[in-house]
Parts: structure tokens; C-alpha cells; sequence
């Protein structure tokens, strides 16, 4: 069978009929090429961020977000709200055995090498992070192998720092997930969902952040096993976020909430920076974790984009 698109070319005309379907492959090319090029030329200011998320996605009917472009976001014209802790000496992290506190070391400096340059050390799992779904669940996808597109969605914030203020060890319950979409309708396909217990306010102190009792458990809120579950089977979450130390609460021996969304080939973050910021909805969420190879977590710039309040 003859492809109709190719030109004919028989025995005689061998050398002058391959000539032409090159040029006219290559002329193809080219017409394709510019075409693409001009799509993205033209696309480009206009094209919507919500766009970035999976097409079976969505925002809800009124998050206005939907409609923030890049060229927007190029030209200041949207509110960001950086989500990262910065990362120092004194920043709180897990106590764990081989968990130590940040590093940094200067290397070179202008006056002696004509270079400013420093070193760091630091877990992997420290400030504010991500939890690859390879940290609890063998078999998940480490750092590096994150889908790009999993990194860029909707957020929701999800509000228990009265409840955790009364309990310190008060964890996400279904109910409130359902209550929170009575108030602010459904949690968008495909989302992030972030925790804001109130422990933000502890940052500056290790002790206090930490909350340990004198047994050494310690005391924070996180998710429960049961509203992981829901959010994952009912909403198709990204990915879950909070402003503690763990997305499961301080004493969790277990880590069923860990197992739970890292079982799911979902990922957490943790440490997550001023929530009190945040709408309970209607923004955009960049994920942009470092890449380490095969690594099970590692250190994440987060930043939410929200439309610019007229
Ligand atoms: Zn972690």
C-alpha cells in the first residue's frame, strides 16, 4: 500500500523522486516546526496556568485563579506567597539518631579566592520538604522520578488550629473534610491539600515546635489514616501538606498516614510556611523540590499564586 501522502517514485526516477520526498519532508518539517512555534508564540501570554493540571482536573466554578496566566505571573501581576521556611542552624528538625541540624560552611571567599562560595549539609527529610512516595512504600517512585505535572496544582487549606489549640495531638478528621465543602464547596480534582494546625508560630524554637513530653513523644496535630483516605479515593489528591514536623501527628508510631498517601504513589510536604496567608481556596500551588537521585524526600521551594485582590 502507497502512502497517498509520499510522492510516487519508480525505478527511473529513483535518485530525483528521493530528492523530492526529502525536500518535501523536510519542507513538512519545517511547516510543523514554525507552526508549533507560532502556537506557543501566540498562546503564550494568554495560556492559563490551570492548564498545567491533568485535563480530567479542575478548579472550582468560582476560583478565579482558573484564570491567572503565565504572562501574569511574568509580569508581577498576581499575588505569590512563598510557602519555604529559610534554611539555618537553628532551623527545628526530627529527632531522630542520624538527623542532624543544618550546616553551612563558607568554602571560598572574595578576598581570599575572588569567589564567595559556601557548603551545606542537612537531611534529606528537613525544613520544609517533600516526602517522595518512595519514603514509606517500597516499590513508589523516588524524588527524582516525581512527574513533573504532579508538581503544579490547586490548593485548598484546611484550618484545625482552633481544634489542635485545645489537643496538640488532634488529627484531620473526615467530618471536617466534609464540613470544609459544606463552607467552601468540593475539593478540587487533583488538588493539594494543606493542613494549618497553627504550629507555624513555633518555628523559632526546636523545644517548642517539637513539643516533646518527658518521655520524648512528641505532641503536634496531623491527618488521620481515615481523612488520607477519603481525600485520596474521593478527590484524587495530589498530595497532602502541613505546618508541623510530620503529616501524622506527633505521637504516630505507626506512620499510618505516611503509608497511607506514600502507598498511594502520593507525596508529603512538611514544615510548610504561613498558611495564615492563604484563602481557603482559590490558589495555584508550585511544587519545586531539589532533584536528588533516588532520594526519598529532599528540600522544596513551595509557592502559591494567587490572583492579585482588586
Ligand atoms: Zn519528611
Amino acid at each position: 500500500m502507497r502512502n497517498s501522502n509520499l510522492p510516487e517514485i519508480d525505478d527511473k526516477t529513483c535518485i530525483t523522486g528521493t530528492m523530492s520526498l526529502l525536500r518535501s519532508l523536510r519542507e513538512k518539517t519545517v511547516r510543523r516546526v514554525a507552526l508549533a512555534f507560532f502556537v506557543i508564540q501566540t498562546v503564550f501570554p494568554v495560556f492559563p496556568l490551570s492548564a498545567l493540571v491533568r485535563a480530567e482536573d479542575s478548579f472550582g466554578k468560582n476560583d478565579s485563579v482558573r484564570n491567572v496566566t503565565l504572562g501574569q505571573l511574568a509580569a508581577g501581576d498576581v499575588q505569590l506567597v512563598d510557602l519555604t521556611h529559610g534554611l539555618n542552624e537553628k532551623s527545628p528538625f526530627w529527632p531522630g539518631a542520624d538527623y542532624q541540624p543544618f550546616e553551612l560552611k563558607t568554602i571560598a571567599t572574595i578576598e581570599k579566592n575572588g569567589v564567595f562560595s559556601k557548603a551545606f549539609a542537612m537531611p534529606e527529610h528537613f525544613g520544609t520538604h517533600i516526602d517522595a512516595p518512595c519514603h514509606f512504600e517500597q516499590g513508589q517512585p523516588s524524588l527524582d522520578e516525581i512527574k513533573p505535572t504532579d508538581l503544579f496544582a490547586p490548593g485548598v487549606v484546611l484550618d484545625v488550629s482552633m481544634a489542635a489549640e485545645a489537643d496538640p495531638d488532634y488529627r484531620l478528621t473526615v467530618a471536617d473534610v466534609t464540613n470544609w465543602e459544606q463552607a467552601n464547596g468540593a475539593i478540587p480534582t487533583g488538588a493539594i491539600v494543606l493542613l494549618k494546625t497553627g504550629w507555624n508560630r513555633f518555628w523559632d524554637s526546636n523545644v517548642r515546635y517539637r513539643n516533646q513530653d518527658l518521655q520524648g513523644k512528641m505532641h503536634f496535630p496531623g491527618f488521620s489514616a481515615e481523612a488520607a483516605r477519603w481525600l485520596i479515593k474521593e478527590r484524587q489528591i495530589r498530595g497532602v501538606g502541613i505546618d508541623t514536623l510530620s503529616i501524622d501527628h506527633g505521637p504516630s508510631k505507626d506512620f499510618i498516614v505516611h503509608h497511607v498517601i506514600n502507598g498511594a504513589g502520593r507525596y508529603g510536604l512538611e514544615n510548610v510556611a504561613h498558611l495564615d496567608k492563604l484563602p481557603a481556596r482559590n490558589f495555584f500551588l508550585v511544587v519545586a523540590p531539589i532533584k536528588i537521585t533516588t532520594g526519598t524526600g529532599g528540600p522544596t521551594r513551595l509557592f502559591a499564586v494567587l490572583p492579585r485582590s482588586k
